[in-house]
């Protein structure tokens, strides 16, 4: 292993995000450190069979793509609110608990106790949905080719996707894979070849609302008040290194509130989405603000993407202190597409207008994960009235 120090300025708002797209530039990068307080530098842990002047190059111009192509704007809090200070539990001591497996990169499961608070979370979000009149759904937790190119996901976060294939209808490949596997000693000596199976035409779902909008292919909802559909599940990233603790998963479950109408009626629901789930997260005793925000990039499509996504207020999250290397982490998302979707589904409102979409996406293992560092490691030791709230038994 060696290290490669890369003078560059990067920008402060640049600086996590660069700090952590860097790894999906090559796979010799095992490790990535941004001076945050300068940006005047990158330094990257770089496997000894990497060839540096190559590497610097690809960083480089990565970086200065990023930059380029990006505008600088001052991300603004719009509420903030106190709660305890500091943590109860580090992320080693949540890491250590007999209630979390680790069960291969970025997958976790979780025993009977974390099971049930993190069900209570998610009840927490199903009466979210009552109080606005949500309708549920039950989606896939894969999706082809086709949707999420009609989603324009495939351009603008390819790094992040997953994708799924099977054998082909052959009796000879599948028998001449489950020998194999039969003479294998290590599973490494069970990867597929890809002559016997079928070309990739389907991805895991990265986020729950895009089958939401092919369920409206073509259709229509009330212009007057919003159509709203909420769905949970299983969603799948692919963090790359990033994925070193519970914060940052492969496979992990998000819960969506997602709306369809006027663009008033849609804006009108994100506004209450914010102040309710801000509160509802206080309640919990859990401190945070929601800020302006984009989605992080790589390629440089989406860089444009998300600063427009900034300039336009289209983002904000809600970050909750975290012991990481940011200081807090976001737990939920409050999203504005316009007629993004709407105009690649055909969504229209009854009076003939292209539809606006949003959605409130709350990652649940985050909040999780929030409740264990500030309140302990074992839910039984939660606040009372975090306890009754989550209607967890005494
Ligand atoms: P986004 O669609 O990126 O706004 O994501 C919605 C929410 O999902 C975020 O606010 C996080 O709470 C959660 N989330 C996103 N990526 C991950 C991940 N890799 N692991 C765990 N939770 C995640
Ligand atoms: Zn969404």
């Amino acid at each position: 292993m060696k290290t490669l120090r890369i003078e560059v300025e990067i920008p402060e708002d640049l600086r996590r995000d660069v700090e952590q797209g860097v790894y999906y530039c090559s796979g010799s990068i095992v490790a990535s450190r941004v001076d945050r307080e300068r940006g005047s530098s990158i330094e990257i842990d770089v496997l000894d069979e990497a060839d540096p002047a190559s590497l610097e190059q690809t960083v480089r111009s990565w970086i200065e793509q990023t930059i380029r192509s990006s505008l600088r704007y001052e991300a603004t809090t719009v509420r903030e609110w106190g709660g305890h200070d500091g943590f109860v539990a580090t992320t080693e001591e949540v890491l250590g608990s007999p209630e979390i497996h680790g069960l291969g990169e970025g997958l976790v499961a979780y025993g009977p106790k974390l099971t049930r608070a993190l069900r209570a979370i998610r009840g927490l979000c199903e009466s979210l949905s009552e109080g606005v009149g949500a309708d549920p759904f039950t989606l896939p937790a894969v999706a082809t080719l086709e949707h999420m190119h009609r989603c324009d996901y495939l351009r603008q976060f390819p790094q992040l996707l997953s994708f799924v294939t099977h054998f082909r209808e052959d009796f000879g490949a599948i028998d001449a894979y489950s020998l194999q596997c039969r003479n294998a000693q290590v599973a490494d000596e069970c990867v597929p070849s890809t002559d016997g199976t079928r070309p990739v035409k389907r991805v895991l779902r990265p986020a729950i609302c895009y089958h939401v909008y092919a369920c409206f292919d073509g259709g229509t909802v009330p212009g007057k008040r919003p159509f709203i559909a909420c769905a949970h599940g299983d969603c799948f990233r692919y963090e790359s290194r990033n994925t070193t603790s519970l914060d940052r998963l492969f496979d992990f479950r998000m819960y969506e509130i997602v709306a369809m109408g006027s663009e008033a009626g849609v804006r009108d629901l994100r506004e209450r989405m914010i102040e309710e789930v801000s509160g509802l997260l206080e309640r919990l005793g859990l401190p945070g603000r929601v800020k302006s925000s984009n989605d992080p990039f790589f390629v440089s499509g989406s860089v444009m993407m998300s600063t427009f996504q900034r300039a336009q207020d289209l983002k904000y999250e809600l970050e909750v202190p975290f012991p990481n290397r940011e200081g807090h982490l976001a737990v939920a998302s409050f999203n504005l597409h316009q007629d993004f979707f709407a105009s690649r589904f055909a969504i229209r409102t009854d009076d003939g207008a292209v539809a606006h979409t949003g959605c409130t996406a709350f990652g649940l293992d985050r909040i999780l994960a929030a409740m264990l560092v500030h309140h302990g490691a074992d839910p039984d030791g939660w606040p009372a009235s975090s306890r009754e709230m989550l209607r967890l038994p005494d």
